[in-house]
């Protein structure tokens, strides 16, 4: 067993086998139904095992078997993997670091935001409430940054890494390919994470040093990706725990926090019609998503993006004339399947 398993792709293991602390978890998760019961930093020997742990919901898929788990060796010695919480300061991964202050996942050794400089003033201030309850719980929190990605956008002498703007010309629409997430999000999460892993830039590792807790929630299981780099492990225990993102809005409720705002660039093209509308109700925010969209047809994005018209809305025209009914209103879906891979808006 090499790899983590998932809900759809899994092995059952065997008596004896050695497995990773996390896989360890991973079975008891779900075989009781409980979380994460033994510490996740430890290589564990299944005592037991057999059976069979059906795909699917947990309420229609009841558990045939229980394993047991041993740790091995001297945990004190160990220092890797690290535990680190890839925080977005929205909701899901609000939720898990709650969740995990709390005590109802195991406990991370890290806490890192990555920084696009644009997110709505919302974010930053729930940031500041986050940064305090990881103080409290003891949590180092990293804020890490690649740059300000609207800033970087429209200056001349820096490299447009490209957002996901829909482009009209002459032969019809399409979207420009998303390189932002992983330029502004992904780059300075993953230096981070090589410096907590000691490791220099570009060091190769097979050793699993690093393992990254995505707050990506059931429903939109389809954006977990596997890792980048063979030292990192990627664990998504919403998906794990069947936890949707209202079921994460309901758990804050129920523990007495505010709805945790949602978090994404001002600007970010994938907004829908309700997220567009959250924008315009902060003025300020409206003004500079605006001048941004007017400054996508002109000056240097104009030229760069010529021959094609960019617009920050799906409907392709000035942000200022978008129709900004909801989807539902209208009839329509929502772009929410195409968001940042696993690293914005959670
Ligand atoms: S939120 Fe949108 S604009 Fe910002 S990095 Fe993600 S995809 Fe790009």
């Amino acid at each position: 067993m090499n790899r983590h398993p998932t809900r759809l792709d899994y092995t059952v293991p065997q008596r004896g086998m050695l497995v990773s602390a996390q896989e360890c978890c991973f079975f008891l998760s779900a075989a009781s139904g409980s979380g994460g019961l033994v510490s996740r930093r430890y290589p564990t020997r299944v005592e037991r095992a057999g059976g069979y742990l059906p795909p699917g919901p947990r309420r229609s898929s009841p558990v045939q078997d229980v394993y047991t788990c041993r740790m091995e060796g001297n945990m004190e010695d160990q220092k890797y993997p690290l535990r680190v919480l890839s925080l977005g300061a929205g909701v899901q991964s609000t939720t898990l670091l709650r969740m995990i202050i709390h005590g109802e996942l195991p406990p991370v050794d890290h806490a890192i935001f990555s920084d696009t400089g644009w997110e709505p003033q919302a974010v930053y201030q729930h940031l500041e409430v986050l940064k305090k309850e990881c103080e409290d719980a003891g949590i180092p929190l990293h804020i890490v940054s690649n740059g300000n990605i609207r800033d970087d956008a429209l200056n001349p002498d820096k490299r447009f890494a490209s957002m996901p703007v829909h482009l009209r010309n002459g032969k019809g629409d399409a979207i420009l390919r998303r390189q932002c997430t992983a330029e502004y999000k992904i780059k300075p999460l993953i230096a981070k994470q090589r410096e907590l892993a000691g490791l220099k830039p570009g060091q190769r590792c097979k050793e699993h040093r690093i393992t990254t807790i995505i707050g990506i929630s059931w429903d939109e299981m389809q954006r977990m990706k596997p890792p980048a780099f063979s030292w990192i492990v990627n664990e998504y225990p919403l998906v794990d725990n069947y936890i949707k993102r209202h079921d994460c809005i309901r758990w804050n409720e129920e523990h007495g926090y505010p709805p945790p705002p949602r978090s994404s660039c001002i600007g970010c093209p994938y907004h829908n019609n309700h997220e567009w509308r959250a924008v315009r109700d902060d003025p300020d925010a409206w003004a500079d998503a605006i001048d941004f969209d007017n400054q996508l047809r002109s000056g240097r994005l104009g030229d760069l993006l010529a021959p094609s018209e960019a617009f920050l809305h799906s409907q392709r025209v000035p942000l200022a004339e978008a129709d900004l009914r909801t989807e539902e209103d209208k009839g329509q879906g929502n772009l929410f399947d195409m968001e940042c891979e696993g690293m914005c808006g959670i």
